[in-house]
């Protein structure tokens, strides 16, 4: 008979969320699949389990899939793992997986954590939809074309980032989305875990003192374009920006995104007495150029 491949989710920090039926799995299965045997080897000492392990990684993916299917085939069963989290969000296996169900093997699903997932369910933020984008791109360029592309999404979006970019992320964020809503988790289930939530520039600014350690997810929060800001709402974004001393012309083209109108944004200024006569000034020859949302 076939063997299957197990696809086990292990945890992200506290090993305390390794499920039953997950060790139970890596005990008995014939190989595990690991990203880095010597993590893996750590967690299966953990549970007293003593299995051959394979290195798998993206780099040895595909010629290690037809091995291990050759295995599954003859008999063998496999448990895929990752360093930690959910194998192939983010991660390498997607091509074992492939290759396991074009070859009619039972592939079989251990779920359990996921910092994508964590976060999302802690956020605060909408999830009756979602999308996950994993890691940005590294170039600032692709970086911008990626967060204008999910204006107007109508979508929660989740990231992963690394500490030391996260600061410039957040802000690349607020400027191409016009501060939205987002929730940043660091070091999830683990000793140091946080939650911070709040607009995006404020939560760039709260990790901004001092370069962040630790693991981050982050959910950001996209209207869509239907949702466009006004009335009362679009008075409570203007009056927080004026505020902290944001001048109007950038509360205009942060809200702008938003789909918040440059003369409402205004309106909103001048009822709040935040608009001066230069800026009353700006806007009459902006609306002139331009009868569109606010640039
Ligand atoms: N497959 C994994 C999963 O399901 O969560 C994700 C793997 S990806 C290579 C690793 C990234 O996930 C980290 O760089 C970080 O962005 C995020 N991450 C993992 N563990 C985390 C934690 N405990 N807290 C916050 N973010 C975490």
């Amino acid at each position: 008979m076939a063997g299957r491949l197990y696809v086990v989710a292990t945890p992200i920090g506290n090993m305390g969320d390794l499920s039953p039926r997950a060790a139970e799995v890596l005990a008995k299965v014939d190989m595990v699949a690991a990203e880095d045997t010597r993590v893996t080897g750590k967690l299966l000492a953990r549970i007293d389990a003593k299995n051959r392990m394979v290195s798998y990684r993206e780099q040895t993916e595909r010629r290690l899939s037809e091995d291990l299917v050759e295995r599954m085939l003859a008999g063998e069963s496999v448990a895929l793992v990752s360093d930690a989290g959910t194998p192939t969000i983010s991660d390498p296996g997607y091509r074992l997986v492939h290759a396991a169900a074009e070859a009619g093997l039972e592939v079989v699903s251990i779920p359990g954590p996921s910092a994508a997932i964590a976060l999302l369910s802690v956020s605060g933020l909408p999830t009756d939809r979602f999308r996950f984008e994993g890691f940005p791109p590294s170039r600032v360029s692709a970086r911008r074309r990626l967060l204008e592309s999910l204006r107007g999404a109508g979508t929660t979006v989740i990231f992963y980032e690394s500490p030391h970019r996260v600061v410039e992320f957040l802000g690349e964020v607020a400027d191409a989305l016009g501060d939205p809503p987002v929730a940043a988790g660091r070091e999830l289930t683990k000793m140091y875990e946080e939650v911070v939530r709040g607009k995006a520039s404020e939560v760039a600014a709260r990790f901004s003192t001092r370069e962040p350690r630790g693991e981050f997810v982050l959910a950001v929060r996209v209207e869509a374009d239907d949702d466009e800001l006004a009335g009362e709402a679009l008075d409570r974004e203007v009056a927080a920006l004026a505020d902290s001393g944001v001048p109007a012309r950038e509360i205009a083209r942060r809200l702008k995104p938003r789909g918040a109108h440059r003369r409402d944004v205004y309106d909103a200024l001048r009822r709040l007495g935040a608009a001066d006569a230069d800026d009353e000034e700006q806007v009459v020859e902006e609306e002139a150029d331009d009868d569109g949302p606010a640039t």
